[in-house]
């Protein structure tokens, strides 16, 4: 490894907040929390239902509140404040750990969970209070018109204009803690590496899309990513 590297992207998933404690939401069974994706992730659901989906959201709250960053998150944070180049986040997770361990440069493509968005206005209100179907946007101040600001089932990710970007952009394209199953995510390596950009992947196991990475990193990403970090730390002085 040297100190080549200008534009760091770091994609995170799952993996990285089951460290944290955190349940991975989607399991194998594709319940979620034990509700079928149906009846709490999809537009139709929602507009089915609003008042569920909001508990459903709700309920998940003081979780992910309480939910401590770990190792490997610290040391995304610790990258981003020390490196000489530039180091973006992207991620899959509706968690704020990035945010909590210090991290400033991050996308939600998936949402998250402490902001609602309103379907009048199209502006977000970031609240960890519970959201429903009377909530008043403190933008356009109309009520009632609050959706979680989570990606559902058929709903285009989020900040894929400046995804995009930082994809066509970096030179060194990091993957922690994705199953790489998920499109268009799992294809982000694709895209990075077509630009250019060395390839890293730090999983527990093998990734679907191993294949796609130029380096395998695999155990816990808490155990394996801070040395990582601090090798890039080092190979720039
Ligand atoms: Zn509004």
């Amino acid at each position: 490894m040297n100190g080549q590297y200008k534009h760091i992207l770091v994609l995170t998933g799952a993996g990285i907040s089951a460290e944290s404690g955190l349940a991975t939401f989607r399991d194998a069974d594709g319940l979620w929390n034990n509700h079928k994706v149906d009846d709490v992730a999809t537009i139709e659901a929602f507009e089915r239902n609003p008042a569920f989906v909001h508990q459903f959201y709700n309920d998940m709250k003081p979780e992910l509140l309480k939910a401590k960053p770990n190792s490997a998150h610290l040391a995304l944070a610790k990258l981003e404040k020390e490196y000489a180049g530039e180091v973006n986040i992207v991620t899959q997770n509706v968690d704020t750990l990035h945010e909590k361990a210090g991290s400033q440069k991050v996308y939600h493509i998936h949402g998250q969970i402490n902001q609602a968005v309103c379907l009048n206005c199209g502006r977000v209100l970031e609240t960890w209070d519970d959201v429903d179907t009377q909530t008043r946007c403190p933008h356009c101040g109309i009520s009632g018109m609050m959706k979680p600001n989570i990606v559902f089932f058929g709903e285009s990710l989020l900040y894929m204009d400046k995804v995009t970007q930082l994809l066509s952009n970096c030179d060194l394209f990091v993957s922690v803690g994705t199953s790489g199953v998920v499109y268009p995510a799992a294809g982000f390596v694709q895209t990075a590496k077509y630009h250019g950009a060395k390839t890293y992947e730090f999983n527990l196991e093998a990734a679907s899309n191993n294949y796609l990475f130029n380096e395998h990193v695999y155990g816990k990403c808490g155990e394996t990513l801070p040395s990582f970090v601090y090798e890039l730390l080092e190979s720039v002085k």
